[in-house]
């Protein structure tokens, strides 16, 4: 069993842009010392995964070969930094979808649920949103905040300093 730590992506990796989709790799913006913590974490044994609602796609607004391009960029800077992200899970729905993807439904964990074999009590999910803590309570996942510059690294140092 693997020790994962399942992160938000806007707001906990990349800053929120209020009112804006990221729908292009010039507005995606990562926060100070993310990329770091991250490295951390991958170096500490922890599966890394990115679980994240992308309703701009059924918006109409980006495609998903716009969110890979995104994405192949965003995981290119994580590795140059020494991290890892095992797998990026995301929900392209619109909430007025109704879908099981879009957090708080926990489609998402469960997809990662059934491709690896994770020790839940000892996993994390960290979230922007004290709202993004009742998928975690759903999932059986410890929660812990993060938002904003240098979120992300107090979060990872609370985590490993509870392992
Ligand atoms: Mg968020
Ligand atoms: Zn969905």
């Amino acid at each position: 069993m693997a020790k994962a730590v399942f992160l938000d992506r806007d707001g906990v990796i990349n800053r929120l842009s209020m009112g804006n989709y990221i729908t292009t790799w010039d507005r995606f913006e990562f926060l100070k010392g993310a990329k770091e913590a991250i490295a951390r974490l991958s170096n500490s044994g922890y599966l890394v995964f990115i679980v994240t609602n992308q309703s701009a796609i059924n918006r109409g607004l980006l495609t998903e070969a716009g969110l890979e391009v995104i994405h192949n960029n965003m995981l290119c800077e994580i590795e140059e930094a020494g991290g890892h992200i095992e797998k990026i899970y995301h929900c392209p729905h619109r909430p007025d979808e109704g879908c099981k993807c879009r957090k708080p439904e926990t489609g998402l964990f469960d997809l990662a649920n059934a491709e690896y074999d994770i020790d839940y009590p000892d996993s994390w999910f960290v979230g922007d949103f004290e709202s993004d803590r009742e998928v975690a309570r759903r999932m059986g996942l410890k929660f812990i905040l993060a938002s904003g510059d240098g979120g992300l690294e107090r979060a990872v140092e609370a985590i490993l300093a509870n392992d």
